[in-house]
């Protein structure tokens, strides 16, 4: 295996992130399959999520060391310069391979009159390391603001965590096997795993794994799943034979978990992105559940915000609203997030927030239920979103969640919604408030 390839192509990837507004999951699902060698895949992976999370170290490096860093129009020089960084640290690759591999890849950049800079700069990150800047400074200055005036006494955390690689979760697929039975498989296989104690379904593993080494991955026996994430099916919890939307499915973990755990659901995934609904069906197919398996579920594509243009007026007994939002509560598994924010789109992201709830609120039969989740950890898109729902809606009750679900509000606060913060308990940042329509 040469080590040039993964290298170039973790430059090419950083810099579509860093310098283009690109997605790191679409530019990672571009790359990926170029490289043949799943220990390539592996390190670009590696090499991209490092240096993401410590972009703004890189930069404090490069302001210290060049009299004129590369700017923009020298993108890919500044993204191999990061990609170079990383390996030294925090991935503490082999430095002789690491600065080697990363200079030839210099030259397959076409950066072959730079190669000698980028060999004196990685070796001076060698020699001297990088400086360490608080790990708020990877986030722009607007959000920073946002985050500490919404969490004041846990923002320092709450940038600390999200600097920090998020441990791996699984969901084990109840129609295939018990949890029990699956760990001995993760045993036998060694690999070592720890069943949750609140989360019927979730094992817990110390370190990252790729989905490859899992035993029965590719037959759906088991998912790769968050904690937060799977604690919505028990906050949905629906009885069996319900009506239930996810009215924004893809790409289907929650609605999966629904299904695994009772297929008498008629349940009804909808997804406004044609793409990414095709994932849904892809996640059901794996996992043996869904459309052709469950004769009640189906996914379509659709506006959950327009009913008029595709509901037949039957309700729904529970609807998830699992809505798009700012993605702030888990940027230790979407570093990009904090390169991609604006705070305009927050402001969109809350109306459209309001439009959905609003929306499924017509399709909830009185006596259902309404679970609206976001892995966001603003306010705006969170509590006050909830509360300002309820003040608008008569028949609107907020049912208390258990703690198991997360932090209450804080006293003098409106109190609905249970929120996590990345961290908490292992998870990723989620919101989580469980609203039911009166039926009198
Ligand atoms: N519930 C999903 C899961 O567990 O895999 C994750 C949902 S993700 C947070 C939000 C989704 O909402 C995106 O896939 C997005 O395409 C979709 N979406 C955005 N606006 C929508 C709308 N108006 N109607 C339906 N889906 C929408």
């Amino acid at each position: 295996m040469s080590g040039e390839a993964p290298r170039v192509a973790a430059a090419r990837v950083l810099d579509a992130v860093l310098h283009h507004g690109r997605s790191l999951k679409a530019e990672l699902a571009r790359a990926l399959p170029a490289l043949a060698d799943p220990r390539d895949r592996a390190l670009v992976e590696a090499i991209c999520f490092a240096a993401l999370r410590q972009h703004a170290r890189a930069d404090a490096a490069l302001a210290a060391w060049m009299p004129k860093p590369p700017g923009r129009r020298d993108g890919d020089l500044r993204a191999l310069l990061h990609a170079g960084f990383a390996q030294l640290d925090p991935l503490g690759l082999p430095p002789h391979a690491a600065v080697a591999e990363t200079v030839d890849a210099a030259r397959g950049i076409g950066r072959a009159h730079q190669a000698k800079l980028v060999n004196a700069l990685l070796r001076r990150a060698q020699r001297e390391g990088l400086p360490t800047p608080a790990a708020a400074d990877a986030w722009p200055g607007w959000l920073r603001e946002r985050v500490r005036a919404d969490w004041p006494d846990d923002a320092d955390a709450i940038f600390e965590a999200s600097a920090r690689p998020a441990g791996t979760w699984l969901r084990v697929n109840r129609r295939r096997s018990g949890r029990d039975d699956y760990l001995a498989r993760l045993q036998a296989a060694g690999i070592e795993a720890t069943p949750d104690p609140v989360l019927a379904d979730a094992l817990r593993l110390p370190a990252s794994i790729a989905v490859g080494a899992l035993p029965g991955f590719a037959d759906g026996d088991v998912s790769v799943q968050d904690g937060a994430a799977q604690a919505v099916a028990d906050a949905l919890d629906p009885p069996a034979g319900a009506r239930v939307l996810d009215a924004c499915a893809a790409p289907g973990g929650k609605s999966a978990h629904l299904l695994e755990r009772d297929p008498t659901l008629r349940l009804l995934a909808l997804d406004v992105d044609p793409l990414r609904l095709a994932r849904v069906r892809g996640t059901w197919r794996r996992l043996g559940v869904g459309e052709g398996v469950d004769p009640g579920a189906a996914a379509r594509v659709a506006d959950a915000a327009d009913p008029e243009a595709w509901w037949d007026g039957d309700p729904f007994d529970a609807i998830l609203v699992d809505a798009p939002c700012s993605a702030t509560g888990i940027v230790r598994r979407q570093p990009d997030v904090l390169l991609h924010r604006r705070a305009a789109d927050v402001e969109a992201l809350v109306a459209l927030q309001a439009r959905l709830l609003d929306a499924a609120w017509t399709m909830l039969r009185p006596g259902g239920v309404l679970v609206y989740v976001t892995c966001s950890i603003l306010r705006a898109e969170n509590h006050a979103q909830v509360e300002a729902f309820l003040a608008r809606t008569a028949d609107a009750v907020a049912e208390p969640l258990p703690g198991c679900f997360g932090r209450a509000p804080a006293a003098g606060e409106a109190r609905h919604g249970r929120q996590r913060l990345p961290g908490d308990g292992g998870m990723d940042g989620f919101f989580l408030a469980r609203l039911a329509k009166r039926a009198d």
